[in-house]
């Protein structure tokens, strides 16, 4: 069924009784074409873009949990594409063009809602570096606009403009950038794949990987063996402890976020914004929740929940940069296991392993990637070539030297 206006008032007339399922539960089948091993954001829209737009039939995704029990129901819900570096602009700015029509797309609200982010500045030469970084984002098609602190104080008054450590001078503001109910995006990348004959599988680990003759030709489940023609790996903060299962060592440490809920309040922040001088990013909910987060836990982990001194530390940049959220009291926290690479920047990419291929590295920032992560990944393993706007999201990259570096942090993924 479509959703529209007119299915909408047809089930209110009659009784809301003949909703189908979003999305049918299969048994596997014993072989398909396409395997997709994680059922997050990024799996989901792989298997739905590989049939919508690359025509492939034959698809299953294969989810250990439920849908949406992974990062892509855990997030803060940011999206944008204020990039500097050439590898990553383009990537993320065709992100942001398929958040802009997606529901239409896929035929279910997602809640896009492209109300502007801004990264404020504190300094000349952080403005500076801002200034630069928008210049990049214009020149690669994306909006930026430098805003003083006249302008930033007409939309955000409440902020510690003056009385501060590190007073607020200004912020780049990229105005298509916003936020998406995250869990929605996955509910609807899986109806959309559904009613396109993608099965979605859940509650179907995959603990290892068939390998013939240098190739990988199925999986090892807890429903059975599967085999696949083409095996695309798409699990996040999982990926380390999945690909061990082939011996490979990646440049990928797995690491908590957490991210928080205050109760909900009157209307004081009109967009996203984050602080300058410490991580920290902060939206307001429709319900009225302030949504915020900050650093990951500074220690490895396959977790799903973090610990108290980085509660303290991210309540400490969002203290500094608007005090009296000091008063609101917290409704709820939580955490998800990210996959940080060694240059902050994702990987799309084969693996070396004919017919296996892989999808991570999505570090703080994979949610506003979803759209396109899983288009450039359907086209790879359509067409065994990386498409146009992810031709640096490279396995190698980090034995050649071509890291994607975008804060130019080094090979430490606490500071990307
Ligand atoms: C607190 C927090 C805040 C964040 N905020 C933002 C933000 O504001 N903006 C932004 O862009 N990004 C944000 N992110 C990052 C973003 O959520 C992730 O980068 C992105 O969701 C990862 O991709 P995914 O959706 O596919 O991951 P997931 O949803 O984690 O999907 C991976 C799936 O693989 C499954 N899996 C694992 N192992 C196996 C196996 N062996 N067999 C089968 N399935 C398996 C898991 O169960 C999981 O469902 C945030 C993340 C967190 C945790």
């Amino acid at each position: 069924m479509r959703y529209s206006g007119f299915s909408i008032l047809k089930q209110a007339l009659t009784g809301h009784k003949s909703w189908p399922k979003a999305w049918r539960t299969p048994d596997p089948k014993p072989a398909y074409d396409y395997i997709i091993v994680g059922g997050g954001g990024h799996g989901l829209s792989t298997a739905y873009y590989l049939a919508s737009v690359y025509g492939a039939k034959n698809i299953a995704v294969l989810e250990k949990g439920w849908l949406g029990s992974g990062n892509i129901g855990r997030n803060t819900t940011i999206i944008r594409s204020n990039y500097l570096l050439d590898g990553n602009v383009p990537f993320y700015e065709m992100s942001l063009k398929l958040w802009e029509g997606l529901e239409q797309d896929f035929n279910y609200n997602a809640m896009v809602s492209q109300r502007g982010i801004i990264n404020l500045y504190h300094s000349d030469s952080q403005r500076d570096a801002y200034a630069r970084r928008g210049n990049a984002m214009i020149m690669n098609g994306a909006d930026a606009e430098m805003l003083d602190q006249d302008a930033l104080r007409k939309l955000y008054p409440n902020l510690n403009y003056d009385n501060a450590r590190f007073p607020i001078m200004g912020g780049l503001a990229q105005w298509r950038g916003g936020s998406v109910r995250h869990d929605a995006v996955a509910w609807g990348y899986a109806r959309g794949a559904d009613r396109l004959g993608v099965d979605i599988i859940q509650n179907c680990e995959v603990t290892d990987f068939i390998i013939e003759k240098g190739a990988c030709t199925g999986v090892m489940t807890n429903k059975g063996k599967i085999m696949g023609k083409k095996i695309g790996v798409a699990v996040a903060g999982s990926t380390t402890r999945v690909m061990s299962k082939v011996g490979m060592n990646l440049p990928i440490e797995s690491h908590v976020l957490q991210a928080f809920v205050s109760e909900g309040l009157k209307p004081i922040i009109p967009g996203v914004i984050t602080y300058g001088m410490g991580h920290f990013y902060i939206s307001q909910s429709d319900k009225g929740g302030l949504v915020f987060g900050g650093d990951i836990d500074g220690y490895n982990s396959y977790a799903q929940r973090g610990n108290l001194p980085v509660v303290e530390h991210v309540c400490e940049g969002g203290i500094a940069m608007m005090p009296y959220i000091g008063k609101a009291k917290m409704l709820r926290m939580w955490g998800g296991i990210m996959d940080m690479s060694m240059d902050g920047s994702p990987i799309i990419d084969k693996t070396g392993i004919d017919r296996l291929y892989l999808n991570t590295g999505w570090c703080y920032g994979g949610f506003k990637a979803t759209p396109a992560s899983g288009y450039c990944f359907a086209h790879l393993l359509a067409n065994d070539e990386p498409h146009d706007n992810a031709t640096a999201l490279r396995l190698d990259r980090f034995s050649t030297g071509a890291v994607i570096d975008e804060r130019g942090a080094g090979a430490q993924p606490n500071l990307h």
